[in-house]
């Protein structure tokens, strides 16, 4: 919809907006009102070299939307049925728990084995281990390719799913290869456009998913879901949305939660919304809360740091991990508050 600076256009620059739709096979039918007139752009009215050549005209005001951006990952788009599953949860109908260590030790896996084993046990659905590390500082430990054996073996061990985060090439690769399930795109890389290229190619095809975070730059919705269409166009739409707090914040905290982003996601697209409490608040013992209040706020899922000794954790494990005995009270507490607030299924709506 094109709104004109005056009230209406001249008829030389309708001629001209005209014009330039031609171009793009679509046509200009004005809508006349009482005060103003605007135009309705009708056809596919998504076209940027379009949209910005009516922009740049000095008489144009703005252009105004109706057509999603997001031909995929629209709420309104065929895939808004697409339904997946990971382990044994169907994403969006049952709680989805990611929980494990933030980063696998590989000099000590024992702890990464033992964590595994207590995740499963307190109820989570898949298993998350950092193999390789983006990290503030250069001399901070950077991950080990040799930890993906020890997530591999955890996995087998449990019969478990398992996320790991890439971040370049080479990762997605290996990762595919030794059959991690789930793919992550951390918060540094959630606007990277060559690597969530590089992932959709990657994972057209097979049932791998993606856990996408939200950009650490604090991310708008745009940009958010965005960064799910540019891995989605290239044919498997299985992306889940992780919201993961954003910066500044308040003096205490490592970042501020932003489960209030859940609702404005589900309004747009189809996505599963699953919150990262761990990284939102950055202290274990604010995590439970924080886990709650995302699922309050009507996330699909939680994707949670734990350690069976988070002291001997390495990466964010001995300030953010939460103990097997808080995460199995917390899984317990967010799966009943699931069971309330989610959306009853249509059919059985009054
Ligand atoms: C992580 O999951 O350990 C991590 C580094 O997360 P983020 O990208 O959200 O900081
Ligand atoms: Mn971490």
């Amino acid at each position: 919809m094109i709104l004109p600076k005056n009230n209406r256009l001249t008829p030389g620059q309708l001629n001209e907006i005209t014009a330039i739709v031609t171009e793009f096979n679509c046509k200009i039918q004005p809508i006349v009102g009482a005060v103003r007139t605007i135009y309705a752009i009708v056809g596919d009215e998504r076209d940027e070299l379009m949209i910005n050549r009516i922009e740049g005209l000095e008489y144009v005001d703005r252009i105004d939307r109706i057509q999603s951006p997001f031909k995929l990952m629209d709420r309104r788009s065929d895939l808004a049925h697409h339904r997946w599953q990971i382990g044994n949860v169907t994403l969006g109908e049952e709680l989805l728990v990611i929980a494990g260590q933030c980063t696998i030790d590989p000099k000590n896996p024992q702890y990464f084995l033992e964590t595994a084993l207590a995740v499963k046990e307190a109820g989570a659905n898949l298993i998350r281990g950092g193999v390789w590390k983006p990290r503030t500082n250069p001399y901070s430990f950077q991950g080990d390719a040799g930890s993906l054996e020890i997530l591999m073996d955890a996995s087998r061990r449990t019969g478990l799913p398992v996320v790991t985060e890439v971040m370049e090439s080479e990762h997605i690769n290996l990762a595919l290869d030794a059959g991690v399930q789930v793919l992550q795109i951390g918060a540094r890389n959630a606007l990277n456009y060559s690597l969530l290229r590089q992932v959709g190619r990657a994972i057209a095809g097979r049932t791998t998913a993606v856990l996408l975070k939200r950009s650490i730059h604090n991310g708008t919705l745009n940009e958010f879901i965005s960064a799910a269409e540019y891995i989605a166009a290239f044919g498997n739409p299985n992306v889940i949305l992780c919201p993961r707090g954003t910066q500044p914040t308040l003096d205490g905290y490592r970042n501020h939660p932003d489960e209030s982003m859940t609702p404005l996601l589900k309004e747009k697209t189809w996505a599963p919304v699953v919150v990262d409490p761990s990284h939102s608040v950055g202290k274990a013992v604010y995590v439970p809360a924080a886990a709650l209040a995302a699922v309050a706020y009507g996330a699909d899922g939680l994707c949670i740091e734990a350690h069976v000794s988070p002291s001997h954790g390495i990466g964010d494990d001995p300030k953010q991990a939460v103990t097997p005995t808080v995460l199995t009270e917390m899984i317990v507490r967010a799966r009943a508050l699931h069971k309330i607030v989610r959306p009853q299924p249509v059919s059985t709506r009054s």
